[in-house]
């Protein structure tokens, strides 16, 4: 047993020395790193949620921050009832990490199921005006009451949105959204910080490797076109990955080789602050370079994940520019 707790991290140690070369023989310029954990506190497993501490401590040790997207409705729920939930969140939101607004409950209203919430993707059917403000707005008002914490960023659950949600968003002063889309501004006010990619949902000693990996090279390459990347962890308080501590290893290896490869060129900021930077950057950007405006191409699409939340697998369809 002993011995194959000590071979992991040999064998890992020598995976990153490899991926590190390789980093360090084309990067050159900074990287904008942001962690946005998805579904604080689902409920639906077998494993009751965990505190989201440690995680938050593994990554504000490396000087990463946290963008957690907190269901409101959790906080007024019996089962989070002791207080604890709210105590977390608002030393998670001290600490300088961002709570972001994910829907209200996480349930669609019209046909009840769980992976959307703002627009009814079954039945493809548009929630009204009226009713995608009532559920952002009592969200907002749980988050004021329960937190002291006014939301800035939006995250629609499951990604499904229509342009009604942008426009309540807007219309309730959002400035961010966060979807699977495309970096920029949506319309006049929204500005969109859309996910990369999730590699911790399923994590296990088996796919560890390939996953630290897989995910250096990804962050590597969406770091040349768009200088940002935002990982994705999706409902870790619930897996087995985070109650036997892989998922915290994993997640402090990632990061440990992110900043011996950056060093200083590595920015840890939350959504909100991303999009405030890259907001201005961008529309500096468009007065120097408007002879190359249609030219260039200025980042990946995404499109929406299917099935999400997804068991054990789901399928992430983009473009390439
Ligand atoms: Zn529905
Ligand atoms: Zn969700």
């Amino acid at each position: 047993m002993k011995k194959i707790v000590l071979l992991y991290p040999l064998l890992y140690v020598l995976t990153l020395c490899i991926n590190l070369q390789e980093l360090k023989a084309n990067q050159s310029d900074s990287l904008l790193f942001v962690v946005r954990i998805d579904d604080i506190l689902s409920r639906n497993m077998s494993i009751l949620p965990r505190s989201i501490l440690p995680l938050q401590d593994t990554l504000a040790s490396r000087g990463a921050k946290a963008t957690c997207g907190l269901m409101p409705h959790r906080l007024i729920e019996t089962a989070n009832a002791d207080g604890q939930l709210a105590k977390e969140i608002i030393l998670s939101h001290n600490k300088g990490h961002e709570i972001s607004q994910h829907g209200l409950i996480h349930i669609c209203q019209i046909c009840g199921r769980s992976n959307h919430e703002m627009y009814c993707s079954y039945n493809k059917r548009a929630l009204s005006y009226e009713q995608q403000e009532q559920l952002i707005s009592k969200g907002v008002q749980i988050m004021e009451d329960s937190l002291g914490i006014k939301p800035t960023s939006f995250i629609p659950p499951g990604h499904v949105y229509d342009a009604t949600t942008k426009t309540v968003l807007a219309d309730l002063g959002f400035p961010v959204i966060s979807t699977a889309g495309t970096m920029g501004r949506s319309g006049d006010s929204l500005f969109d910080v859309p996910i990369n990619s999730e590699y911790t949902w399923a994590l296990t000693r088996q796919n560890y490797s390939a996953n630290l990996t897989n995910a250096i090279q990804e962050i590597k390459q969406v770091q040349h076109i768009t200088g940002i990347y935002v990982l994705m962890m999706h409902d870790p308080f619930i897996r087995l990955g985070y109650e036997n501590g892989i998922t915290l290893e994993w997640m402090g290896a990632l990061l440990d080789s992110l900043n011996t490869y950056y060093g200083s060129r590595i920015h840890y900021k939350t959504l909100t602050e991303a999009a405030k930077i890259f907001d201005s950057e961008l529309s500096t950007n468009n007065t120097k370079e408007t002879s190359n405006a249609g030219t260039q191409p200025t980042g990946i699409s995404l499109l929406p994940n299917y099935p999400n939340p997804f068991n054990p697998t789901t399928k992430i369809g983009f473009y390439l520019p």
